[in-house]
């Protein structure tokens, strides 16, 4: 995949995490520590950061999402700085393998792979499954639904929307869901009536993606993993 949409997610990432800061710290203050809002913004700050410095080729994307997982484990203490760091080196290096079997790939079908990696390193690091009220509840349905949506025949760009729509029905569906993992399930029952921190986290980032593909020109066209994009 061409580094340019991975460039617009991440800076598109970086303005929604620092936008809901407060309300992801708020988020985690009643089932957690309350410092979500604040660590999402650390990472995404320092990828942009380092995005800016010029100090990392932008032209392919998976050393490019390499390189910001990276980052993100070395800025963010706390258990979504390590899933999300790792979500995002396994996402790139999924990427650069696509690239590597020299292939042209649809746009959906390389970012649903960087998904599925994504999700299963957070899957494996976390020893979460989706109804443990975590970030993977966002995460597999917009999963799913960016499958779905593929099959059916709809443009990468439409089917980013219904996946993030479905990121933020998986985000809300974890209020009535007792906690089991990180330090929400501490509170057992009382954790029950609050939206997961982390899965408000991931709806955003889905979101995110969705606009970034979404903006200006056919993300479609740009098919070759790797691809530079001229204007
Ligand atoms: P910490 O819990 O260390 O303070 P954060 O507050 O930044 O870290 O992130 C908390 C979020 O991380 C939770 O809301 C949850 O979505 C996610 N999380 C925690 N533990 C796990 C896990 N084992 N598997 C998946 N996600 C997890
Ligand atoms: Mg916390």
């Amino acid at each position: 995949m061409s580094g340019e949409l991975v460039l617009c997610w991440l800076v598109a990432a970086a303005a929604t995490v620092r936008e809901h800061r407060a309300h992801l710290t708020e988020l985690d203050a009643a089932i957690g520590d309350g410092d979500h809002g604040i660590n999402m913004d650390r990472g995404f700050a320092a990828i942009r950061k380092r995005l800016a410095s010029g100090a990392i080729a932008t032209d392919a994307g998976g050393p490019l999402l390499v390189d910001a997982g990276r980052t993100i484990l070395g800025t963010v203490g706390g258990a979504s700085g390590a899933l999300y760091g790792r979500a995002l080196m396994r996402a790139g290096t999924r990427l650069t393998d696509l690239r590597s079997n020299g292939e042209a790939a649809p746009l959906a079908e390389a970012i649903f792979e960087g998904l599925v990696a994504a999700t299963e390193a957070i899957a494996a690091l976390g020893r979460s499954a989706v109804g443990d009220k975590t970030m993977l509840d966002a995460l597999v349905p917009a999963q799913a639904a960016l499958r779905a949506a593929t099959e059916a025949g709809r443009p990468a760009a439409e089917a980013l929307r219904v996946a993030a729509g479905a990121a933020e029905d998986g985000a809300l569906a974890t209020i009535p869901l007792v906690a089991k993992k990180g330090r929400a399930s501490y509170l057992g029952e009382r954790s029950v009536g609050h939206l997961d921190p982390g899965a408000a986290s991931s709806a955003l980032l889905i979101r995110a993606l969705a606009e970034a593909a979404g903006s200006g020109r056919n993300l479609d066209d740009h098919l070759r993993f790797g691809g530079t994009v001229s204007s």
